[in-house]
């Protein structure tokens, strides 16, 4: 009986690697363009308001201007667009709805 016995309230040795902490991974955060860390979280943006930028996650680069989602780190031109558009239409849409009565 040399084996070491498992003590069951130890942690496993062979752990899963821990979460990716949010703030100090590089690359996270950090500019998918040109890497930069210098980047900001805006609060309002001309095309989602206060909404928009929440939603994605929206982080634009200090450095390149670059606007981003920090969650996927892609860029956001493409759901800014949509969402542009689809808040477009319902403005649109509410105009004609109101004028129509
Ligand atoms: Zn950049």
């Amino acid at each position: 009986m040399n084996q070491e016995r498992p003590n069951p309230y130890a942690a496993p040795t062979a752990q899963m690697p821990r979460p990716v902490a949010s703030m100090s991974a590089t690359g996270v955060g950090a500019c998918p363009r040109c890497g930069s860390s210098a980047t900001k979280k805006p609060t309002f943006t001309w095309w989602g308001g206060l909404l928009g930028p929440k939603l994605f996650s929206h982080t634009i680069c200090s450095a390149c201007g670059f606007g981003f989602n920090s969650k996927t780190g892609e860029s956001n031109t493409g759901p800014i667009a949509i969402y542009f558009v689809v808040i477009t239409v319902l403005i649109i849409g509410a105009y004609a709805v109101a004028g129509s009565r």
